[in-house]
C-alpha cells in the first residue's frame, strides 16, 4: 500500500473528510532518524497531521507544524505540501519513557506542555501563523484544538502511530472529519456516538481496512473524491548547505578550517550528512571572497553543525 490522504465529503457536502495512511513515510522517517518508539509515535503522529493539512492546500503552497513543549523530545517540526510531499523530525529522536498509565506510549510526557505552531506558506508576502497552547501533548487533541480556535472549524482528529515490539512501524495514519456551518445537531451527536465506537484508528489499519470503510464507519454517507500520494522528500541538497555554510560568513569558516580542518552538516529533516574537507571551506571562502555567494537559498534554521 502507497501513502496517500484521501479527501471526500459526507453529511450532503456539510462535512469535508481526509483520511491517511503514512505508514511508509513513517519506517523511513524512522529508519533515518533512528527514532525510538515514542518518538517514532509523537513524529508518525505530526506527520499524518502534517499530511493531511498539506492536503487541505492548493498547488505551491506548504506549511509547516511546530510543536514545540518542554519535554525530553524538543521540537516536532513537520514539512507539508499539496504535492503530498512530507518531511519531518524531532529534536530528541532517543527518548526513552515508560509506558503511561494505560500502558501506551507516553506521547503527552515526552512533548511535554508548550504550543502548537502552524506556519503556512500560502504564495503572499507574509505568511499565515497561527499558534495554540497544548491542550494535550498527545497531538491528535492539540491538532483538533487548533482547528477550533485558530480556523474556527470544529473537527474531529484521531492520528495514530503502532509500533512493533522490534520498534519498527507497524502502521501509521489517521483522519480529520471537518464540520462546516449549518450541520444538524443530530449530525453532530451521531458523530460523536460513532467516534466512541470507532475504537484505534492504527487497529483498524493493521487490518489492512481501506481508508474509504474506516471513513464510512465514521460518516456512513462519507464519499470519496480523490487521493493524494503521499511521499517522503527532502529539500536538503549540497548547494544549498553550500549556501549556509557562506551565510556563517568567512571568520566562522576560517575558525572552522583551522579548527577542524573541515565540517561535517547534517540535514534536521533527513539526517543526510554532508562532508566538507579543508578544500571545501577553503573554495567556499574563495567564494565569499569572490562575492559570488549567491546560489541556492539556504537552509535556515534546519541543520546543525558536527565538529
Ligand atoms: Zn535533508
Amino acid at each position: 500500500m502507497t501513502d496517500r490522504v484521501i479527501r471526500g465529503l459526507a453529511l450532503d457536502g456539510r462535512a469535508r473528510a481526509y483520511a491517511a495512511d503514512t505508514t511508509e513515510t513513517m519506517r523511513e522517517l524512522q529508519r533515518r532518524h533512528g527514532t525510538f518508539p515514542v518518538a517514532t509515535a509523537a513524529l508518525g503522529r505530526t506527520i499524518t497531521a502534517g499530511a493531511i493539512m498539506g492536503a487541505m492546500l492548493k498547488g505551491e503552497e506548504r506549511l509547516t507544524v511546530r510543536i514545540k513543549g518542554d519535554g525530553p523530545i524538543g521540537q516536532i517540526v513537520v514539512d507539508a505540501g499539496a504535492d503530498g510531499v512530507v518531511r519531518g523530525y524531532v529534536d530528541n529522536p532517543h527518548v526513552d519513557l515508560p509506558p503511561n498509565d494505560r500502558g501506551k506510549l507516553d506521547v503527552r510526557g515526552a512533548v511535554g506542555e508548550g504550543s502548537l505552531y502552524v506556519v503556512k506558506d500560502l504564495g503572499l508576502k507574509d505568511p499565515y501563523v497561527g499558534s495554540v497552547p497544548l491542550v494535550s501533548g498527545e497531538i491528535a487533541e492539540d491538532v483538533t484544538y487548533y482547528f477550533a480556535k485558530s480556523e474556527q472549524t470544529p473537527s474531529a482528529v484521531a492520528l495514530g502511530v503502532l509500533v512493533d515490539t522490534d520498534g519498527s512501524v507497524r502502521v501509521s495514519g489517521g483522519f480529520v472529519l471537518q464540520l462546516m456551518p449549518g450541520i444538524a445537531e443530530e449530525d453532530i451527536a451521531g458523530i460523536e456516538r460513532k467516534l466512541e465506537e470507532l475504537g484505534s484508528v492504527t487497529e483498524k489499519l493493521d487490518r489492512e481496512v481501506p481508508l474509504v470503510d474506516l471513513m464510512r464507519e465514521l460518516v456512513p454517507s462519507f464519499t470519496a473524491l480523490d487521493e493524494l500520494p503521499v511521499t517522503f522528500r527532502c529539500r536538503c541538497s549540497r548547494a544549498r548547505i553550500d549556501s549556509t555554510l557562506i551565510g556563517l560568513g568567512r571568520e566562522e569558516l576560517e575558525s572552522m578550517l583551522a579548527e577542524q580542518g573541515g565540517a561535517e552538516v547534517i540535514c534536521h529533516f533527513c539526517s543526510e550528512r554532508y562532508v566538507y574537507d579543508a578544500g571545501d571551506l577553503r573554495r567556499l571562502i574563495a567564494r565569499i571572497d569572490g562575492g559570488g555567494a549567491g546560489g541556492e537559498e539556504p537552509e535556515t534554521g534546519e541543520t546543525k553543525m558536527e565538529s
